[in-house]
């Protein structure tokens, strides 16, 4: 039998000499075993082209994890859990020695035949592992068999319903794991929890009582050496398809009925479903697109986008997106949902901040300037937390309010806190649940969402860019987007708004 809570698994990864291998997974499965949520039975076959033998496979895993946790004795014990086969995954001929390999692994380990296909690759390669797994029998298997695969998923709706179509030949759509990283942050997956166990929030949840939604994810890197990938996909289908929307889908869906994957996933369809779609000008009027150009921060020159290598030197990729979202429904009508997302911005944060209405009349000042707005601001990366804005009175001042800031913060470092996404991740695909993965349902109506978008873009050259300087918050047109509705970006760099 298959305990739930310590699940038995063969966990196969292409790509394990990769970064996404060495700096998220290996370490995530490392925090499992540590934690004994590993069961004794479970075995890691890394797959890549270059030769290496277990020993130095199991020698470069071990140092990958060192370099995220330090050393630690039972390492030796993890590491020979630890296989290698190397493998050209172009090449069919080498799939069957795969399969012998895991096979004999599966009996050694008695894994009862569970298996988890992990392609930490080129989304290129997808289609033709997922052809190979299946007419060379490596998903023929007594237990579980669980795909998962990273983003991008696709590169527009037509792209993604080919690779859909394709790994659907040999996965079924639940046996199917997209990854999007954000719905493993522990305070990503807190949103549903601070609405629905709250009954100080769940009442105001709604456009009687909220004036607006603002969800940031800013970045002080730039596209460093990621220059070739990010030129055919730009902020709009790095960020805004996957992590944002997910973000807003969690923020707006109704209530589910119960806390099950199917019956979450209907509720944030339906979000999906509500969005209101642009088009032509409307994408005009709603979305504005940012490209840094250079700057001399503290007398230190700064490359601009195009002068990044493998970019293109009139680039009319954007490394910049912010939009207004409009959620057509009885709940959100008239209320603003804005995003914004960027590279070589002023400050790495995530957050969410729910501006709520102001009060129908003002008995209070605050220093002779009208109220504060309440705040709700939800920081999801690097700090964790939570900051509820009231307004309480002045000591001795009784016609004066101040702002006061509730703060409940999860301490959390930033280099911790990437591979707990991972963790949870892998953890709960190992146990089944898909609740935090993103259904073939919800990519689709994303890219819809976002093609109508990039349509309009590819098909203008953007004057304008470069448009923002880098280490800003972007260009001054996304702070319009806000003037134009009587709102104003509620600043991420100092996280205190009193
Ligand atoms: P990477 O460092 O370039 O690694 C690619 C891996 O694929 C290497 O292990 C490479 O090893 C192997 N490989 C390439 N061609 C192969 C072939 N024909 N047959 C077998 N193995 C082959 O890429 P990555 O950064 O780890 O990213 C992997 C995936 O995760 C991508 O889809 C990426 O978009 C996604 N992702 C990555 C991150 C991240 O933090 N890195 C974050 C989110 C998503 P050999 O050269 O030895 O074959």
């Amino acid at each position: 039998m298959n305990n739930s809570e310590n699940p038995t698994a063969l966990i196969m990864i292409f790509g394990a000499t990769g970064d996404l291998a060495k700096r998220k997974l290996f370490p995530s499965l490392y925090r499992l075993f540590k934690r004994g949520k590993l069961s004794e039975r479970y075995c890691i076959i890394g797959v890549a082209r270059r030769e290496l033998t277990n020993s130095a496979f199991q020698e470069s895993v071990r140092q990958s994890i060192e370099e995220a946790e330090g050393h630690h004795d039972d390492l030796n014990e993890f590491i020979t859990h630890f296989y290698y086969h190397s493998h050209d995954v172009t090449d069919s001929s080498s799939y069957l020695a795969l399969k012998t390999l895991a096979n004999d692994l599966d009996t050694h380990y008695q894994l009862e035949g569970n298996r988890i296909f992990y392609l930490a690759m080129a989304p290129e390669f997808f289609g033709t592992i997922a052809d190979h797994l299946k007419s060379d029998g490596l998903t023929d298997v007594d237990g579980f068999k669980r795909l998962v695969i990273e983003k991008p998923f696709g590169h527009d709706l037509p792209s993604a319903i080919e690779l859909n179509n394709r790994l659907r030949q040999a996965f079924a759509e639940e046996e199917v794991y997209r990854i999007d990283h954000y719905l493993g942050k522990e305070m990503v997956q807190n949103i549903e929890v601070i609405r629905f166990a709250n009954a100080i929030f769940e009442p105001l949840w709604n456009n009687r009582y909220i004036s607006n939604i603002q969800v940031t994810s800013s970045e002080v890197l730039g596209v460093e050496e990621r220059g070739r990938y990010y030129e055919n996909s730009g902020a709009l289908r790095d960020m805004v398809q996957n992590h944002m929307l997910q973000m807003v889908a969690l923020l707006a869906m109704e209530p589910p009925i119960k806390l099950t994957d199917e019956e979450i996933r209907s509720e944030k369809v339906k979000v999906f479903r509500a969005l209101k779609s642009l088009e032509g000008e409307a994408v005009k009027e709603n979305f504005v697109r940012g490209q840094y150009g250079p700057s001399n921060k503290n007398n230190e020159p700064i490359n601009g986008y195009r002068q990044e290598p493998m970019v293109k030197a009139d680039s009319n990729t954007e490394t910049f997106v912010a939009g207004k979202l409009i959620i057509d429904n009885f709940r959100w009508a008239g209320v603003p949902i804005f995003i914004r997302t960027g590279k070589k911005m002023a400050t790495k944060s995530t957050k969410i901040v729910v501006q709520f209405k102001d009060i129908p009349m003002n008995l209070y000042y605050q220093h002779e300037k009208t109220l504060n707005p309440n705040l709700l601001v939800i920081h999801i990366q690097p700090d964790e937390g939570i900051s509820l804005y009231l307004n309480a009175q002045k000591s001795g001042d009784t016609m004066n309010a101040t702002p006061v800031k509730l703060n409940f913060s999860n301490n959390s470092v930033d280099h911790m806190n990437t591979p707990e996404a991972y963790e949870r991740l892998l953890y709960d695909c190992m146990r089944g649940d898909a609740t935090n993965f993103a259904h073939w349902d919800e990519v689709a109506l994303s890219w819809s969402f976002v093609d109508k978008i990039s349509q309009v873009w590819e098909n203008q050259q953007a004057e304008q860019f470069p448009n923002y300087e880098a280490g800003t918050m972007g260009p001054k047109a996304a702070d319009e987007l806000l003037e134009k509705d009587g709102f104003h970006w509620w600043p991420v760099e100092s996280g205190d708004y009193r």
